[in-house]
Order: C-alpha cells, then sequence, then structure tokens
C-alpha cells in the first residue's frame, strides 16, 4: 500500500509557465505536514493543482488519493473523496448565508454516487436539526457568534473571520486530507490560535493536515511532524520541525545555496 496521498511527478503550467517542475511528495492521514517555500514558489499552485482548479494544467504526473489517480477528476469529485482546501483568499457570495451554504457543501460532499433518495421521493440528506445542532457545535469551537450563520458568505467579513469560516466548513465537511493555504495571513495572534485550536481539535487517525505557509508561525500551534521545502517547483528538502525554525532565523537563502538553485 502506497500513502494515503502520492503526488509523483508533477508538472502543472498557469498560463502557459511551468511552476511545479516534478514535484514528489507522500503523506498519511493522521499525519500533519507543513509545506514551505517563499513567495511566488508555487505554493498555492500546488493547493489549487490538488483541489482541481481548471486554470492549472497539469502537464504531466500523478495524484494518487484512496486509490484514483486525480488528474483529471473535477473539484467536487475530489472534495466527495475526502480532500478539503482552505483558500488562502476565499470568495464571497452575497445573497447565500453562511449557513445554506454549509448545508449545501454537507450535502454535496456526502452525496451518494446513485444520486438516491430517502425513500420518500427527498433527496437523501442531513435533516435541518441535525444541521442546526452540528453548525451550532462548530461554531462554539471555532468561538463564532451564532449570528454569524445568517450572514452572507464572507460579505464584508475580516481576515479572521474569514478564515474561520474556512476551518468552520472543514470541520462539517469531515474531509480525509486538509489542505491550508496560508491559513495564518491576515490573522492576528488570538484569530490564529482559535484557528489552530480549531484543527487540532479536528485531527484524528483519519484525518490528515497539509499547512501551506510562508511563515513558521502557524507552525507554532499547529505542529507539524514534517517540514518540507518549494523551491523551484519541487520539494527540495524534508525534514522534522526543526527545519521550519531553521527557515524562521536563516530564511531560505541557505537553502538555494545547499540545493544550488
Ligand atoms: P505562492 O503561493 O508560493 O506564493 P503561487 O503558486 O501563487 O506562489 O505562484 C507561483 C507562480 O505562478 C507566480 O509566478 C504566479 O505569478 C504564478 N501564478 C499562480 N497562479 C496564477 C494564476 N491564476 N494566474 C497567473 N499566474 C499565476
Ligand atoms: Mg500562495
Amino acid at each position: 500500500m502506497g500513502a494515503d496521498l502520492a503526488i509523483k511527478n508533477l508538472h502543472v503550467n498557469v498560463e502557459g509557465q511551468e511552476i511545479l517542475k516534478g514535484l514528489n511528495f507522500e503523506m498519511n492521514r493522521g499525519q500533519v505536514h507543513a509545506i514551505m517555500g517563499p513567495n511566488g514558489s508555487g505554493k498555492s499552485t500546488l493547493a489549487n493543482t490538488l483541489m482541481g482548479h481548471p486554470a492549472y494544467e497539469v502537464t504531466a504526473g500523478e495524484i494518487w488519493f484512496k486509490g484514483e489517480n486525480l488528474v483529471g477528476l473535477t473539484a467536487d469529485a475530489r472534495a466527495r473523496l475526502g480532500l478539503f482546501l482552505a483558500f488562502q483568499y476565499p470568495s464571497s457570495i452575497p445573497g447565500v448565508s453562511v449557513a445554506n451554504f454549509l448545508r449545501t457543501a454537507i450535502n454535496a460532499r456526502h452525496e451518494q454516487a446513485d444520486g438516491g433518495d430517502n425513500g420518500n421521493g427527498q433527496p437523501r440528506g442531513i435533516s435541518m436539526r441535525d444541521f442546526r445542532k452540528l453548525l451550532k457545535e462548530k461554531m462554539a469551537m471555532l468561538q463564532m457568534d451564532p449570528s454569524f450563520a445568517r450572514r452572507y458568505l464572507n460579505e464584508g467579513f475580516s481576515g479572521g473571520e474569514k478564515k474561520r469560516m474556512e476551518i468552520l466548513q472543514m470541520a462539517l465537511l469531515q474531509p480525509e486530507i486538509a489542505i491550508l493555504d496560508e491559513t495564518d495571513s491576515g490573522l492576528d495572534i488570538d484569530a490564529l490560535r482559535i484557528v489552530s485550536e480549531g484543527v487540532n481539535e479536528l485531527m484524528s487517525p483519519n484525518l490528515g493536515v497539509l499547512v501551506i505557509t510562508h511563515y513558521q508561525r502557524i507552525l507554532n500551534y499547529i505542529s507539524p511532524e514534517y517540514v518540507h521545502i518549494l523551491l523551484g517547483g519541487r520539494i527540495v528538502m524534508t525534514g522534522g520541525p526543526e527545519l521550519a525554525l531553521q527557515l524562521e532565523e536563516r530564511g531560505y537563502d541557505w537553502v538555494k545555496e545547499a540545493v544550488n538553485k
């Protein structure tokens, strides 16, 4: 058996330019990995490619998850398999409330391949009562005011509220691999702590978390067992938590020299 998520020789073009150039990476559920890299190194490109964003063209390589090569699958098929991405820049959807959005997302995530109904001609899905209970519980965990659920998705949300919203979505969708792209950006220290505690609370043998970040800061709260450095379109170095501290102290230049880039 291979790793739960295995990326092999991934090459990705964005707007005709090659950004990922033969990236290899593996992780399992139950683990926390961090991928760190300078700005513009392709961290978000990797995150968006994993999720199946159509602007990111895979020109070679494979992404194995639960026995399937994800390349070519739509983002919603990937989400149904149990992959989740917390965006660096979440979009707003005026007119769609947080509660409606989340209930729709839960039902879509757990939708049966046969599109079956519940026997009464109604689509299968979470009942309103169960949904409200779950939402209330997870919002409390993230210290979100209940009135939040009635607001339009991300409309007028602060940076911290948007990131909390992403983690709330993760809590409800119960993915098997969650990718957090720069979840620390735009967060003050209190919000960072709340968001990180939320993620830590969700950790289980069934969940793997991939933290993608430029700065070491979030790794003080969400502790990775493995730290990888993305540079020149590839993972060029892998180590333990000490590698993140080294980057914090010394920046990325010594890595460039060490790998001769
Ligand atoms: P990081 O997240 O590490 O800062 P990105 O993956 O966002 O890096 O960007 C890597 C490179 O790809 C940059 O040169 C960036 O300009 C380019 N790029 C990424 N996404 C897009 C896009 N949607 N359109 C055009 N260029 C992009
Ligand atoms: Mg980015």
